[in-house]
């Protein structure tokens, strides 16, 4: 095997966090690379179609999350590729960001040039080389054969914790009684859609819709996202595990991407169950699509325009490190002396077993903070988590797993990572101020 390199930061996985990691560390001046298994950049936000964005903002509308995440959406909207933020026309959090996936793809390999990234696509990391609590290498497998690559240190935004579990980290994974996850869903997008017919139905059947809708506004509003449906859905009576139909409108005037089938009961870190994820998530798309296109107002002439890559999984493996969010924390909007990223996006946990969706909103000013101890894991003095895999609980995964958040995250730890390098200290040896006062440098929002 040859060591194809060797670098001050490795981070592992391209989605939301890893990006943003990346291009933090980059500034940083360290020399950077980004392993990715996939063809393209953006993680379950582009391989399995999740969007919009959601959130950067609190529930009154305060703007919690900015730093790179928003840089992205400004430079997408000077490509006319995002609105940027827009009301949330399901009413379940302020603001929503929709984009376009195929040119978000293309300004990241932009941002990665700028920031003096190298990017490593078609690679899989499936070892990692550790000696005396440190990690030495990753190995990755791709057409290229299998190849070290050596560095300083190391970010994990696999979205599963991949590295820290191979490197022998504790890790934990779904509810505390049952290890049981939040289901995953096959998304897809429908064009053909007469949106206005929509919004009107929603006008003039307002009981068959979330209760949260602003409908006082909706006239005036572009309609963004659609929950309920509750009476069609009902009448229907798919197999499918669900209690109504959502869905988000874009990028196209026509098209909407559908958040309506579930997968439960099934690991997304098994590559049987995995399998078998596909299989039924395939399937419902079939049965959802002809659903809405039979019964629903406004979808009669809708054809799916796109299915995801892969299934869309919410929830795997975490890492159990130095400090464990907890949902009290996020719910009481508690601050801590070590925060290096906030949300305000509430606690959503897609029932594992049942039907629904358990939501509870963020008290106080409506945001709270991540701190940088979440970034940690136990036994490994240079490695760094960030994303939906950091240390939280199954309940406070269900709102630090949101993208803007794993972008807020991924910049923390790229930011470290850099500092890291800078000053020849173990990211857990870093000053916390000094950390902060970058971050906030490089505009991201911690008060
Ligand atoms: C069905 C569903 C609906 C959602 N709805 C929304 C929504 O509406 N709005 C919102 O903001 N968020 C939503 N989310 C959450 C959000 O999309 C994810 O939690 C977020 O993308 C996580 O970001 P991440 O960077 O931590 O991980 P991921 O997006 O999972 O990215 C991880 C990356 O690492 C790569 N990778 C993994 N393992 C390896 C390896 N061993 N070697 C190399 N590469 C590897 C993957 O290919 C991937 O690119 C939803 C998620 C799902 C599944």
């Amino acid at each position: 095997m040859s060591t194809w390199m060797d670098v001050d930061v490795v981070v592992i996985g391209g989605g939301p966090a890893g990006v943003n990691a990346a291009i933090a560390a980059g500034r940083q001046g360290a020399r950077t690379v980004l392993i990715e298994r996939y063809g393209f950049i953006g993680g379950m936000t582009t391989a399995a179609l999740v969007y919009p964005w959601m959130t950067f903002h609190t529930l009154e509308g305060k703007q919690v999350i900015k730093g790179i995440a928003q840089e992205i959406v400004d430079r997408l909207m000077a490509r006319g590729a995002s609105p940027g933020h827009l009301r949330d026309t399901v009413g379940f959090v302020r603001t929503i960001t929709p984009f376009h996936p195929e040119a978000y793809k293309v300004l990241v390999l932009d941002m990665f040039k700028e920031a003096g990234v190298k990017l490593i696509l078609h690679s899989f990391v499936d070892e990692v080389r550790t000696k005396d609590e440190r990690i030495e290498s990753v190995i990755l497998t791709g057409k290229s054969g299998r190849i070290e690559v050596k560095g300083k240190i190391f970010v994990d935004t696999s979205g599963d914790a991949d590295v820290a579990n191979l490197a022998g980290a504790p890790c934990l994974q779904g509810r505390d009684r049952d290890q049981l996850t939040q289901p995953m869903t096959m998304k897809f997008r429908m064009r053909g859609v007469n949106l206005a017919k929509v919004k009107q139905y929603m006008l003039e059947h307002p009981n068959e819709f979330y209760e949260k809708t602003p409908f006082d506004e909706l006239a005036d509003l572009p309609l963004t996202g659609i929950l309920g449906f509750y009476k069609h859905w009902q009448e229907a009576n798919l197999p499918i595990n669900r209690d109504q139909v959502l869905c988000f409108t874009g990028p196209e005037d026509d098209e909407v991407l559908v958040n309506t089938t579930r997968v439960q009961g099934l690991d997304g870190t098994n590559v049987e169950d995995l399998t078998e994820a596909e299989e039924q998530g395939r399937k419902q798309v079939m049965m959802v699509a002809d659903f809405m296109r039979k019964s629903l107002p406004g979808f009669e002439n809708a054809t799916i325009s796109q299915v995801g890559a892969q299934i869309g999984v919410r929830e795997t493996r975490r890492i159990d490190g130095q400090y464990t969010l907890q949902v009290d924390d996020v719910l009481s909007g508690r601050r801590f002396h070590d925060c290096v990223a906030r949300s305000g996006y509430p606690i959503d946990i897609h029932d594992p077993s049942g039907k629904g969706v358990k939501a509870a909103w963020v008290r106080g000013d409506g945001a709270y903070d991540i701190p940088y101890r979440c970034l940690l894991p136990k036994n490994l003095s240079n490695l760094l988590v960030a994303g939906r895999c950091i240390s939280t609980s199954h309940e406070a995964l269900a709102t630090t797993r949101l993208s803007p958040s794993c972008m807020a995250t991924g910049q923390a730890a790229g930011t470290a990572a850099g500092l890291s390098v800078q000053h020849g200290a173990p990211p857990g040896d870093l000053d916390i101020h000094l950390l902060k006062q970058r971050l906030r440098e490089q505009g991201a929002l911690l008060e």
